[in-house]
């Protein structure tokens, strides 16, 4: 079975420490195992113009939660770092995406599984395919195939050691 596959996004409040402190939260999460985590990347914003670059990352999970018992608990980790989001697509302190969650797909007033528009934004394929390029994604296909027809847009892949 695939894994479960989270992505991090972050543009206000310090966004690199609020990835790494949000990476730190999974890690600690009941019943779940911290797999493997992508490398940072900076990207420009999508939708408005006027708002900083983000802080993007794809971590895999493995969990006895369900999706919805792990959405609550995302959701948790959102509110403790303080979570404020100002407008539509608009900055925020942190986002955290349920992008993957095994071979299920989801369609409920909660969840949309695989998440709707992961194949358009290179912020999240880009560290997925990272991590896991040979993942087949349900109703999508391969990563490594969905990379390479997604523009890199800007994203740039941060190398902390020179911070
Ligand atoms: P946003 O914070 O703007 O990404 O939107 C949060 C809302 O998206 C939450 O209330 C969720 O119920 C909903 N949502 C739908 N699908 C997903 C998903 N795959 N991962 C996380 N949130 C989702």
């Amino acid at each position: 079975m695939n894994g479960i596959f989270i992505g991090l996004g972050s543009n206000l409040a310090a966004p690199i420490k609020q990835v790494l402190m949000a990476i730190k939260a999974l890690h600690a999460l009941p019943e779940t195992k911290l797999i493997k985590q992508s490398s940072l990347y900076a990207s420009p914003p999508m939708g408005p113009q006027d708002q900083p670059d983000y802080i993007n990352a794809v971590v895999e999970l493995t969990s006895q939660l369900s999706a919805s018992e792990l959405l609550d608990q995302l959701q948790t980790i959102e509110q403790q770092q303080g979570r404020v989001k100002l407008r539509h697509w608009g900055e925020r302190t942190l986002d955290l995406d349920i992008l993957v969650y095994g071979d299920q797909e989801i369609n409920d007033e909660r969840l949309t599984i695989p998440h709707p528009g992961l194949t358009e934004r290179a912020f999240v394929l880009y560290p997925l395919a990272e991590i896991t390029p040979d993942l087949i994604i349900p109703k999508l296909g391969n990563v490594a195939s969905l990379v390479q027809n997604c523009p890199r847009a800007g994203l740039n892949r941060i190398n902390l050691d020179l911070l």
